[in-house]
């Protein structure tokens, strides 16, 4: 019997990837530089665990939102209890910072993680049922400028690995206040076109109606064309929370565009909301995106700290540099393959390639190959820089066939002198890195 992978899931390969986005060196290069970049902002990395009790997300995301009502990983565990596979990172770090009365500890904390979320989704090109997110969290500051912060991480982010063209679209949603009043300006404005609209849309009228702005629909669009500006309903304090916001992007030069249309899929944003796309993407053109969400921790029994994040796809992050051409990292290749022929020198050269080992050198040792040019083609494969021989003529000497691959330069090295040959090289190499 052969087994499948489960739909809307992929492998990371280290090679034989069906598209080069699959391939694991990547995935770590990425991790790299997202963990340095959070951590020169000064974020602190926090990990969860995988699952967490259903109510959770209905309580954080919001029972009204599609993520909660169509997408969740749901299950009863033997104890009767409704788990849900995380579909995003926000909640369950909120959890695990009420829980560990994290607060007792300082005014203000900034989290990042790096994490699978799982969603049930119809799988598309650039929409996975387990998906990466890299995100950070930053609580207990509520002016503009830790907003202004968690944006230029996010583009500092993307920068640092390369992407062009992107977009940074900017809204805000305002307090409860201007919300309330948004929402009933929305309904009065849609009222007359109920019937007109989608499924999806009628059954969010009543429920959650500011969700409508963000139907991809066709008819919807065509209709919400003419809908008023959220903008135009922020109270005296959201809008001041906006415009120092603009100001401060504006003096670091952080380009964006104001989008009133913007909301986010998750029903616990406040004030800001920020989505960045890329062109390149096509329809599943968003790359990252957050915002504010002041009163989620006290909803979730914590203090009554402010908090502002984002997500950001590790998938679409791969696929647009790879989409641009980015310049990727080459993998690192073996310094030293050992190719011993026969029993004999395989002993003596697994004593030599441990060494190598122990002494921090990247040393690959053959241990099928009995001829000479199937060994050779391995190392070649690997894009090792040199290739020891050692067969029974070398072994009766005391010495090793040296081949450098690249210029195909050969030496006779005695046994003895190898290791020192080799770390001698491996250091030289170090320094000019
Ligand atoms: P969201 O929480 O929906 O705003 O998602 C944050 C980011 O995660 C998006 O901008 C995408 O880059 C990525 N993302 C969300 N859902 C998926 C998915 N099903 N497959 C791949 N990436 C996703």
């Amino acid at each position: 019997m052969k087994y499948q992978i489960p739909k809307g899931t992929f492998d990371i390969l280290p090679y034989g990837a069906d598209e080069p986005w699959k391939l694991s060196a990547l995935w770590q290069y990425v991790e790299q530089i997202v963990r340095q970049t959070a951590i020169d902002y000064g974020y602190r990395e926090i990990r969860t665990p995988m699952y967490e009790r259903s109510e959770l997300f209905d309580r954080g995301v919001g029972e009204t939102s599609d993520i909660v009502m169509k997408e969740m990983f749901t299950f009863e565990d033997k104890g009767g209890r409704l788990i849900s596979l995380r579909p995003e990172g926000t909640s369950s770090v909120m959890r695990a910072f009420v829980e560990n009365n994290l607060a007792q500890l300082g005014p203000v904390h900034k989290f990042f993680y790096i994490a699978p979320m799982f969603r049930y989704e119809r799988p598309q090109s650039g929409r996975y049922r387990q998906h990466h997110q890299f995100g950070v969290e930053a609580l207990g500051v509520a002016g503009p400028a830790q907003d202004a912060e968690v944006i230029d991480l996010l583009c500092e982010t993307y920068r640092r690995l390369g992407l062009q063209n992107l977009t940074v679209e900017l809204n805000s949603v305002g307090d409860l206040e201007s919300r309330q009043s948004f929402r009933d300006a929305l309904q009065a404005f849609l009222r007359p076109y109920f019937n007109e609209l989608s499924e999806d849309s009628q059954s969010r009228f009543e429920k959650n109606p500011l969700r409508i702005l963000d139907s991809k629909d066709p008819k919807d669009r065509d209709i919400l064309k003419q809908a008023p500006s959220i903008l135009h309903s922020l109270s005296e304090k959201a809008l001041e929370h906006f415009n120092e916001l603009k100001r401060l992007l504006d003096s670091c030069r952080i380009p964006y565009r104001v989008n009133d249309r913007i909301v986010r899929g998750l029903d616990y944003y406040n004030k800001t909301v920020f989505e960045v796309t890329a062109n390149v993407l096509g329809a599943q053109n968003a790359l990252g995106g957050g915002g504010r969400y002041d009163g989620l921790i006290a909803t979730f029994g914590g203090p009554d700290l402010p908090g502002v994040g984002f997500g950001t796809g590790i998938e679409r992050i791969l696929q647009t540099m790879i989409a641009q051409s980015v310049p990727l990292p080459k993998e690192p290749a073996p310094l030293v393959y050992w190719l011993p022929l026969g029993d004999e020198a395989r002993r003596t050269c697994f004593t030599l390639a441990t060494e190598c080992r122990h002494r921090k050198i990247f040393a690959e040792i053959d241990l099928q190959a009995k001829k000479i040019q199937t060994g050779l083609q391995n190392a070649t494969r690997l894009n090792a820089q040199i290739c020891v021989i050692v067969g029974s003529e070398e072994l009766a000497k005391g010495t090793a066939q040296i081949k450098h691959l690249e210029s195909r330069r050969q030496e006779e090295i005695p046994l003895d002198q190898l290791i020192d040959y080799f770390v001698a090289i491996n250091q030289k190499q170090a320094e000019r890195i």
